[in-house]
Protein backbone atom coordinates (compact mmCIF):
# COMPACT_ATOMS: atom_id res chain seq x y z
CA UNK A 1 0.00 0.00 0.00
CA UNK A 2 1.65 3.45 -1.24
CA UNK A 3 -0.01 6.18 1.72
CA UNK A 4 0.67 9.66 1.66
CA UNK A 5 0.25 11.55 4.50
CA UNK A 6 -0.60 15.84 4.38
CA UNK A 7 -1.42 18.14 7.04
CA UNK A 8 -0.40 21.48 8.77
CA UNK A 9 3.16 21.43 10.94
CA UNK A 10 2.19 20.11 14.25
CA UNK A 11 -0.54 17.85 13.68
CA UNK A 12 0.88 14.79 14.72
CA UNK A 13 1.62 13.12 11.07
CA UNK A 14 5.36 12.32 12.17
CA UNK A 15 4.11 10.30 14.72
CA UNK A 16 1.09 8.48 12.94
CA UNK A 17 3.01 7.19 10.04
CA UNK A 18 5.75 5.61 12.43
CA UNK A 19 2.52 3.82 14.06
CA UNK A 20 1.34 2.95 10.82
CA UNK A 21 4.40 1.84 9.49
CA UNK A 22 5.09 -0.60 12.37
CA UNK A 23 1.46 -1.80 11.92
CA UNK A 24 1.68 -2.14 8.15
CA UNK A 25 5.50 -3.44 8.07
CA UNK A 26 6.32 -0.76 5.44
CA UNK A 27 8.91 1.83 5.81
CA UNK A 28 7.76 5.36 6.97
CA UNK A 29 9.60 8.38 4.87
CA UNK A 30 9.94 11.69 6.38
CA UNK A 31 11.40 14.16 3.96
CA UNK A 32 11.91 16.52 6.93
CA UNK A 33 13.41 13.39 9.47
CA UNK A 34 16.00 13.22 6.21
CA UNK A 35 16.75 16.53 6.01
CA UNK A 36 16.99 17.11 9.74
CA UNK A 37 19.54 13.57 9.55
CA UNK A 38 21.74 16.00 6.85
CA UNK A 39 21.80 18.60 8.61
CA UNK A 40 22.63 16.85 12.16
CA UNK A 41 25.67 14.86 10.46
CA UNK A 42 26.80 18.17 8.61
CA UNK A 43 26.56 16.88 5.04
CA UNK A 44 26.88 18.31 2.05
CA UNK A 45 22.81 18.28 1.48
CA UNK A 46 22.15 19.18 4.77
CA UNK A 47 23.68 22.63 4.48
CA UNK A 48 22.32 23.17 1.42
CA UNK A 49 19.02 22.24 2.97
CA UNK A 50 19.52 24.11 6.11
CA UNK A 51 18.88 27.97 5.20
CA UNK A 52 15.72 26.97 3.75
CA UNK A 53 14.28 24.92 6.14
CA UNK A 54 15.34 27.26 9.12
CA UNK A 55 13.41 30.08 7.15
CA UNK A 56 10.19 27.76 7.06
CA UNK A 57 10.75 28.06 2.91
CA UNK A 58 10.46 24.67 1.16
CA UNK A 59 13.81 22.90 -0.11
CA UNK A 60 13.82 23.12 -3.36
CA UNK A 61 11.92 20.68 -5.54
CA UNK A 62 15.35 19.07 -7.37
CA UNK A 63 16.72 18.51 -3.87
CA UNK A 64 13.73 16.79 -2.00
CA UNK A 65 13.25 14.74 -5.44
CA UNK A 66 16.38 13.41 -5.08
CA UNK A 67 16.39 12.23 -1.76
CA UNK A 68 12.97 10.89 -2.41
CA UNK A 69 14.05 9.02 -5.22
CA UNK A 70 16.78 7.66 -3.10
CA UNK A 71 14.40 6.16 -0.51
CA UNK A 72 11.81 4.71 -2.83
CA UNK A 73 14.35 3.07 -4.05
CA UNK A 74 15.62 0.62 -1.28
CA UNK A 75 14.43 -2.99 -1.19
CA UNK A 76 12.03 -2.47 1.68
CA UNK A 77 9.57 0.27 -0.07
CA UNK A 78 8.82 -2.21 -3.18
CA UNK A 79 5.85 -3.03 -1.39
CA UNK A 80 4.78 0.16 -0.19
CA UNK A 81 5.08 3.13 1.83
CA UNK A 82 4.43 5.82 4.07
CA UNK A 83 5.26 9.22 2.70
CA UNK A 84 5.47 11.84 5.15
CA UNK A 85 5.95 15.53 4.45
CA UNK A 86 6.30 14.71 0.42
CA UNK A 87 4.78 15.58 -1.95
CA UNK A 88 4.70 19.64 -1.23
CA UNK A 89 4.38 21.04 -4.33
CA UNK A 90 2.43 19.81 -7.58
CA UNK A 91 6.13 19.27 -9.27
CA UNK A 92 6.91 16.89 -6.65
CA UNK A 93 3.44 14.94 -6.94
CA UNK A 94 4.35 14.95 -11.17
CA UNK A 95 7.63 13.25 -9.95
CA UNK A 96 6.27 11.04 -7.43
CA UNK A 97 3.91 9.65 -10.32
CA UNK A 98 6.11 9.35 -12.81
CA UNK A 99 8.69 6.91 -10.53
CA UNK A 100 5.58 4.57 -9.16
CA UNK A 101 4.69 4.74 -13.10
CA UNK A 102 8.16 2.81 -13.66
CA UNK A 103 7.59 0.56 -11.37
CA UNK A 104 3.83 -0.03 -12.78
CA UNK A 105 2.82 0.96 -9.14
CA UNK A 106 0.64 4.74 -8.51
CA UNK A 107 -0.34 6.23 -5.16
CA UNK A 108 -3.56 4.26 -3.00
CA UNK A 109 -4.05 6.63 -0.59
CA UNK A 110 -3.59 10.49 0.61
CA UNK A 111 -4.87 10.88 4.28
CA UNK A 112 -5.03 14.70 4.81
CA UNK A 113 -4.74 15.29 8.82
CA UNK A 114 -6.58 18.30 10.09
CA UNK A 115 -6.79 20.45 13.56
CA UNK A 116 -7.92 23.84 14.73
CA UNK A 117 -4.69 26.51 15.01
CA UNK A 118 -5.36 26.53 18.90
CA UNK A 119 -4.62 22.88 19.15
CA UNK A 120 -1.73 22.64 16.38
CA UNK A 121 -0.01 25.58 18.15
CA UNK A 122 0.16 24.13 21.69
CA UNK A 123 1.59 21.01 19.88
CA UNK A 124 4.45 22.88 18.03
CA UNK A 125 5.03 24.37 21.53
CA UNK A 126 5.01 20.84 23.40
CA UNK A 127 7.52 19.80 20.43
CA UNK A 128 9.73 23.02 20.55
CA UNK A 129 11.90 22.27 17.74
CA UNK A 130 14.17 24.48 16.49
CA UNK A 131 12.23 25.37 13.53
CA UNK A 132 9.11 25.75 15.74
CA UNK A 133 9.27 29.47 16.72
CA UNK A 134 6.39 31.73 15.99
CA UNK A 135 7.83 33.45 12.86
CA UNK A 136 8.87 30.13 11.47
CA UNK A 137 5.84 28.22 12.01
CA UNK A 138 3.57 31.12 10.71
CA UNK A 139 5.68 31.10 7.48
CA UNK A 140 5.08 26.93 7.44
CA UNK A 141 1.42 27.38 8.27
CA UNK A 142 1.41 29.75 5.46
CA UNK A 143 2.99 27.54 2.38
CA UNK A 144 0.91 24.40 3.72
CA UNK A 145 -1.83 26.70 2.32
CA UNK A 146 -0.59 26.67 -0.96
CA UNK A 147 1.10 22.86 -0.70
CA UNK A 148 -2.56 21.88 0.42
CA UNK A 149 -4.12 23.29 -2.48
CA UNK A 150 -1.45 21.57 -4.87
CA UNK A 151 -1.95 18.22 -3.30
CA UNK A 152 -5.93 18.45 -3.31
CA UNK A 153 -5.78 19.28 -7.27
CA UNK A 154 -3.45 16.59 -7.76
CA UNK A 155 -4.86 13.53 -6.22
CA UNK A 156 -8.37 15.24 -5.42
CA UNK A 157 -10.58 11.57 -6.11
CA UNK A 158 -8.11 9.16 -3.40
CA UNK A 159 -8.24 12.18 -0.76
CA UNK A 160 -9.48 11.47 2.91
CA UNK A 161 -9.97 14.11 5.36
CA UNK A 162 -8.95 13.14 9.13
CA UNK A 163 -9.81 14.56 12.14
CA UNK A 164 -6.05 14.93 14.17
CA UNK A 165 -7.59 16.02 17.45
CA UNK A 166 -7.33 13.88 20.49
CA UNK A 167 -4.71 11.29 22.18
CA UNK A 168 -2.58 9.52 19.57
CA UNK A 169 -4.62 6.23 20.78
CA UNK A 170 -7.87 7.58 19.52
CA UNK A 171 -5.97 9.27 16.05
CA UNK A 172 -4.12 6.01 15.36
CA UNK A 173 -7.31 4.11 15.59
CA UNK A 174 -9.62 6.50 13.41
CA UNK A 175 -6.63 6.37 11.00
CA UNK A 176 -6.95 2.62 10.59
CA UNK A 177 -10.46 2.70 10.22
CA UNK A 178 -10.30 5.23 7.45
CA UNK A 179 -7.67 3.22 5.56
CA UNK A 180 -9.95 0.19 5.96
CA UNK A 181 -13.09 2.04 4.54
CA UNK A 182 -11.19 3.17 1.62
CA UNK A 183 -9.62 -0.53 0.91
CA UNK A 184 -13.37 -1.88 1.19
CA UNK A 185 -14.34 0.96 -1.18
CA UNK A 186 -12.23 0.23 -3.42
CA UNK A 187 -12.87 -3.58 -3.40
CA UNK A 188 -16.14 -2.28 -4.27
CA UNK A 189 -17.77 -2.69 -0.75
CA UNK A 190 -20.64 -0.32 -0.10
CA UNK A 191 -20.61 -0.51 3.38
CA UNK A 192 -18.57 -1.87 5.73
CA UNK A 193 -21.34 -2.24 8.58
CA UNK A 194 -24.43 -2.87 6.31
CA UNK A 195 -22.04 -5.81 4.66
CA UNK A 196 -23.65 -4.80 1.30
CA UNK A 197 -21.70 -5.38 -1.49
CA UNK A 198 -21.81 -4.19 -5.28
CA UNK A 199 -19.58 -4.96 -8.35
CA UNK A 200 -17.47 -8.15 -8.57
P1 LIG B 1 6.32 20.07 9.35
O1 LIG B 1 5.33 19.13 8.75
O2 LIG B 1 6.15 20.23 10.81
O3 LIG B 1 6.45 21.36 8.59
P2 LIG B 1 8.55 18.47 8.34
O4 LIG B 1 9.45 17.71 9.23
O5 LIG B 1 7.65 17.70 7.43
O6 LIG B 1 7.76 19.42 9.33
O7 LIG B 1 9.39 19.49 7.43
C1 LIG B 1 10.30 20.38 7.99
C2 LIG B 1 10.87 21.28 6.90
O8 LIG B 1 11.59 20.47 5.93
C3 LIG B 1 9.83 22.04 6.07
O9 LIG B 1 9.45 23.24 6.70
C4 LIG B 1 10.62 22.27 4.77
O10 LIG B 1 11.55 23.31 4.91
C5 LIG B 1 11.41 20.98 4.61
N1 LIG B 1 10.68 19.99 3.79
C6 LIG B 1 10.16 18.83 4.23
N2 LIG B 1 9.55 18.17 3.23
C7 LIG B 1 9.68 18.94 2.12
C8 LIG B 1 9.25 18.83 0.76
N3 LIG B 1 8.53 17.78 0.32
N4 LIG B 1 9.58 19.82 -0.11
C9 LIG B 1 10.29 20.87 0.30
N5 LIG B 1 10.71 21.06 1.56
C10 LIG B 1 10.41 20.11 2.48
Amino acid sequence: MRIILIGPPGVGKGTQSSLLARTLKIPHISTGDLFRWHIANSSTLGKAVKAHIDAGELVPDSITELIVAEGLSRDDAAAGFILDGFPRTHDQARVLDAILETRGDKVDHVIEFTLDNADLASRLLARGRSDDTDDVIRRRLDVYVQERAAILGHYGPIVTELDASGSVEEIGERLLSALGARILQSLGVRSARSGHTVGG
